[in-house]
């Protein structure tokens, strides 16, 4: 039979550890610690330090137990990790290490007025092992939900960095999912393809594991998607960063209209100088030297002239014709005709040019006639430019040089084909040519001398007649240039702007 102080002991025992398991924290732990002690013995003051002899509580609340008087004492229980009671002044002095496994926690230090009994001794001791255990445990806990807290806080931080970052961002797994992408991403996911491409170049990234860099477009927009390796725990990822540079894209064409158009003005002067220079040649010899010339040699010269001036009021109608175009002020002048007559009439004003260039020119149709609602003048313009580019593009070292011109009839349309087998076009330039002042940038087309327009007012004038206009080519094999026109003359373009 437990006798009444032993009772007491459990009762108190029980409760406490009721106590200890509604504490939330360490401070509520050593707030239970407290009560209880008061309850097994009656002290005057109780003090808990920590392992660095701070003091952590007192009671009663404004006393002031001056540790530091203590020091030596405490320093000793320390070391010993036994609990002791000594004599100090008229008090007598307990000392209660709070020990957990080989760790020194803190320290209890109770003031009493007479020296303690066994038992209160031994439940002290059991409290004070208790609130130990259980603190450290709480504080532990404490500590890893602070660190949480931490990790969660900084993750955040991270996020927040991220989403003020211009690019999107995503983190891709091996698996191929997107384990992260950041507030940019999910703003501009819904551009269309754009994920695929992304995601298409971080499999390749983390396939090859070394940085890939690609591009992508869409309705206008263009991107250009840097992937890195990143690699995490055992496997690889893809930190895939895309960047909207449609506006850089933008600039950079606009400074490059800016460059060509620089050149195009030092191009025309030059244009414009060659003719000139030899009509005046011509005219001053023939001046000089009336009397002398026979009449053939007078013709010729004239012929010469004549042919210069041609030249010059051909690139003079170019530049008019670009001018107009830039004011949208080029019109039609549409009529019904056979549009095989046209084409074979322009076929053969560049006869004689390509026979004297050593270039063989054919011409053939499906069909004798085929009618066209059209601007034949206009029409006979772009084949003259398409057939005239066949000529001065030729390969110069070539002995077999032709250009070629089919005429197809389709169920609504007709195609024109003019077919060189010339220097060529880089395949990535099939659209640029025909952007105004744009010269492929090659050794061999920059002998030859020109503005840049023609491409771009023959662009224009088969739009205008609803029709379209392409090119298929070869470098070092020859270009073939397609126009395609409704034979009815319907075509948005044409109908709108159609001269009355
Ligand atoms: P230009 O002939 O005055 O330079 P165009 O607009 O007619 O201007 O042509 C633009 C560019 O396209 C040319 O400078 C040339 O580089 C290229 N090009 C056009 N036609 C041909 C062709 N038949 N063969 C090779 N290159 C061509």
């Amino acid at each position: 039979m437990a006798n009444a102080s032993e009772n007491k002991i459990i009762t108190l025992f029980s409760g406490f550890i009721m106590e200890l398991n509604n504490a939330k924290s360490a401070d509520e732990i050593l707030d239970a610690l407290l009560r209880i002690i008061r309850k097994v013995v009656s002290f005057k003051w109780i003090t808990i330090i920590d392992e660095n002899k701070s003091v952590v509580k007192e009671h009663p609340k404004d006393f002031e137990a001056n540790v530091g008087r203590f020091n030596e004492l405490i320093e000793w229980a320390f070391s010993n990790r036994t609990h002791s009671f000594y004599p100090v002044g008229d008090e007598i002095i307990g000392f209660l290490p709070m020990i957990k496994g080989d760790q020194v926690l803190g320290m209890i230090l109770v003031g009493l007025e007479e020296e303690p009994k066994v038992e209160e001794i031994d439940a002290m001791r059991v409290f004070s092992f208790l609130s130990a255990t259980v603190a450290e445990n709480v504080r532990l806990l404490e500590e890893v939900v602070s660190k949480n807290r931490l990790i969660e806080e900084t993750m955040n931080y991270l996020h927040s960095i991220l989403d003020t970052f211009p690019e999107m961002v995503i983190v891709v797994s091996e698996e191929g999912e997107i384990v992260y992408m950041n507030r940019r991403f999910v703003e501009g996911e819904n551009v269309e393809g754009l994920r695929e491409r992304a995601l298409e170049i971080a499999s390749q990234v983390i396939e090859a594991k070394v940085r890939r860099v690609g591009e992508y477009e869409s309705d206008g927009q263009f991107f250009s998607i840097v992937a890195e390796p990143l690699k995490y725990r055992n496997t690889y990822q893809s930190v895939t960063t895309i960047m909207n540079v449609t506006s850089t894209k933008e600039l950079e064409r606009l400074k490059e209209i800016d460059r060509m158009k620089t050149e195009f003005v030092a191009n025309i002067s030059h244009e414009l100088r060659t003719p000139l220079a030899a009509i005046k040649a011509y005219a001053e010899t023939v001046l000089d030297s009336l009397e002398m010339l026979d009449q053939s040699t007078l013709k010729d010269f004239m012929d010469t002239i004549h042919k210069q001036s041609i030249q010059l009021e051909n690139l003079l109608n170019e530049l008019l014709d670009f001018s107009r175009l830039e004011q949208k002020a080029l019109k039609l002048e549409r009529e019904e005709v056979n549009i095989i007559e046209v084409v074979e009439d322009a076929v053969e004003g560049l006869r004689e040019k390509a026979e004297n260039n050593g270039i063989r020119l054919y011409f053939s149709s499906s069909d004798d006639e085929v009618r066209a609602f059209v601007d034949p003048k206009r029409i006979r313009q772009v084949l003259t430019n398409l057939i005239d580019n066949g000529i001065r593009f030729s390969k110069r070292d070539s002995e077999d040089r032709y250009v070629k011109v089919e005429v197809k009839k389709e169920e609504d349309t007709v195609l024109i084909a003019v077919k060189d087998n010339g220097v060529g076009i880089p395949k990535d330039k099939f659209d640029r040519i025909f952007d105004k002042f744009y010269r492929v940038d090659q050794s061999l087309t920059y002998e030859v001398s020109g503005t840049g327009l023609g491409l771009t007012i023959a662009k224009e004038i088969v739009e205008l007649h609803g029709g379209r206009i392409w090119v298929e080519s070869e470098e070092g094999v020859g270009s073939t240039f397609y126009i395609e026109l409704p034979l009815r003359g319907e075509g948005q373009r044409g109908n709108d702007r159609q001269a009355g």
